[in-house]
């Protein structure tokens, strides 16, 4: 998608805090934490949001949940973290790219809000 802020992101055309990055996904550090260690990881592939997830995209998403334990050790997150997935209005979902927001370096509390 040419005109999806993430797909740039992920892409190189616009700069990001890189925390991991292979040939299916990307993952950066978020540009207004909302703790200690906030990282999203986004597919390369354009997906708008878990509404959006179809048949084939399922090996990927598997991926996907499979290099959440990685990416975390390697930001030091071995007390825990939080993955979240904003989808839609009531999600609050701002970025039309599926995204899961990892989070950690801090007890967070539940209910979210
Ligand atoms: P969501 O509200 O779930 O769609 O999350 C979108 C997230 O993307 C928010 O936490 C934003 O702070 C973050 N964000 C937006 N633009 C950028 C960017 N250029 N680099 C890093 N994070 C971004
Ligand atoms: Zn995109």
């Amino acid at each position: 998608m040419s005109d999806c802020i993430f797909c740039k992101i992920a892409a190189g055309e616009i700069p990001a805090d890189v925390a991991y990055e292979d040939e299916k996904i990307f993952c950066f550090h978020d540009l207004d934490p909302q703790a200690p260690v906030h990282v999203l990881m986004i597919p390369k592939k354009h997906i708008a949001s878990t509404d959006d997830i179809r048949e084939e995209d399922q090996e990927l998403l598997g991926y996907m949940m499979g290099k959440i334990k990685d990416v975390a050790a390697g930001l030091g997150l071995e007390n825990g973290y939080r993955v979240v997935i904003n989808c839609g209005e009531d999600g609050m979902q701002t970025v039309k790219h599926l995204h899961l927001h990892i989070l950690g370096k801090r007890k967070l509390t539940w209910p979210p809000g």
